[in-house]
């Protein structure tokens, strides 16, 4: 059986994540999505709330489970006796810091792989934090954000 991770923030899952997601679902036998702590990120949910928000917005892909992360990535992937993790791709932007990412987990784990997808170009924009700025003025998110939880981003966002 073929496990890969999907670590990320997923502050809060977008469907640009959700689209990741589902592509990685038909590639591998099990994905496991790691909610972890990025130091250089500051968050709006809890690792909780995340974790709720993705099990809705997954509910429909049984091989998908949903894990709240601590540490080194590489360390949860052991942990979890997986060697593929997952990183999406949305611009040129994104490159050098997932290259630095993943050169530096190869050289902590030669045996870990990092698989990258490329966002489909309707979502190559589409981010967390891009989300998170629309609400707070107001503004409609609902392209961006899982129709499950939608809402409940909304009324959390709101309250925080
Ligand atoms: P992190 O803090 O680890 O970067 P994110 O939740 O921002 O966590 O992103 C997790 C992964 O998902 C990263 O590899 C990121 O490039 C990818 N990602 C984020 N948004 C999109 C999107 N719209 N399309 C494709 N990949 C995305």
């Amino acid at each position: 059986m073929t496990k890969a991770m999907y670590p990320g923030s997923f502050d809060p899952i977008t469907v640009g994540h959700m689209d990741i997601i589902e592509r990685a679902s038909k590639l591998f036998d099990e994905v496991v999505v790691a909610i972890m702590i990025n130091p250089k990120k500051t968050v709006s949910f809890t690792q909780l709330e995340r974790k709720e928000f993705i099990e809705k917005s997954c509910k429909h892909l049984k091989n998908v489970k949903v894990v709240i992360g601590h540490g080194l990535t590489i360390q949860l992937a052991q942990e979890l006796d997986i060697n593929i993790l997952i990183r999406g791709i949305r611009a040129v932007v994104d490159y050098e810091y997932e290259l630095q990412q993943a050169t530096s987990n190869m050289m902590l784990a030669p045996n870990i792989e990092t698989v990258f997808l490329v966002s489909k170009p309707e979502y190559s924009f589409l981010s967390s934090s891009i989300s998170k700025e629309i609400a707070t003025y107001g503004g409609d998110i609902s392209k961006f954000i899982p129709d499950a939880i939608h809402n409940e981003v909304i009324e959390k966002l709101k309250k925080k």
